[in-house]
């Protein structure tokens, strides 16, 4: 059976933005099941269509993004600034972590712009310590318990800094230079979002401001694109960089 990578991420395309191309060579170059979790479907994405139909647009999007590279997207329902630390999330991200049964977890970083990813960054962890504790929600009608924690990883924030703008260094970056225009290809795919951007937040061009900062985080480690990553090493989850192994990792 294929190794499995998962991705739990706040909204449809942050798995595009901040980890792709990491996803893209892991189902290249080592033939790895890649899945692709959103917290929520976007439903305030949008300033054209209601909450309802941008999420449909949206799931779409990330079900298209997702299939060019053989992954699979998964929508949690949750809703857009409304992503809480409960139980239901929680329920949740253990739900599907017992169904697909990582070996890796990315996440985002638990300091980061908004309140949906800091939120969404606690559940992953939560719910990858919980999902092989056999009682915790048992008689759920989940799949059996996960037999250990998977190695969990958090994301660059956006634009690698943190609520108060101070910069959030990576560990360890990803070279995803060779990927760079597959990742773009994914994220084009989030048609919806590049006229939603460009009205509220006035950024004009969706697909470059990824290709810029995945630019500026290789610019810092020495290659022409990277992705930058920290590994949550608090006790009881793995200690060994499985994902720096795999792929490599690249350092000035
Ligand atoms: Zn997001």
């Amino acid at each position: 059976m294929a190794d499995v990578i998962l991705t739990i991420l706040a909204h449809p395309d942050d798995a595009e933005f901040l980890c792709g191309g990491t996803l893209i060579r892991l189902a290249r170059e080592k033939n790895w099941q890649v899945h692709i979790a959103s917290m929520t479907a976007g439903d305030c994405g949008s300033v054209q269509y209601g909450p309802e139909e941008i999420s449909r647009i949206r799931k779409k999007e990330g079900a298209d993004a997702a299939a060019l590279i053989g992954a699979t997207y998964h929508c949690l329902e949750e809703h857009d600034l409304l992503v809480f630390y409960n139980e239901r999330a929680l329920e949740r991200v253990t739900r599907l972590l017992r169904e697909v049964r990582p070996r890796i977890v990315i996440t985002h970083s638990a300091s980061a712009y908004m309140p949906d990813h800091e939120m969404t960054s606690y559940v992953a962890r939560a719910a990858a310590f919980a999902a092989p504790a056999p009682n915790f929600l048992r008689d759920r009608g989940h799949g059996p318990p996960l037999e250990r924690i998977p190695h969990l990883y958090y994301a660059d924030a956006v634009e690698g800094k943190d609520t108060l703008g101070r910069a959030l260094p990576p560990a360890f970056c990803v070279d995803i230079s060779k990927v760079i225009e597959t990742k773009s290809q994914m994220l084009a795919c989030h048609a919806s979002q590049r006229d939603w951007l460009r009205k509220h937040h006035g950024m004009d061009h969706y697909l470059n401001a990824m290709r810029d900062w995945s630019a500026e985080r290789g610019k810092s480690c020495g290659v022409p694109f990277a992705e930058g990553y920290r590994q949550h090493l608090g006790h009881s989850y793995p200690q060994d960089n499985l994902l720096g192994q795999l792929l490599g990792i690249v350092s000035r």
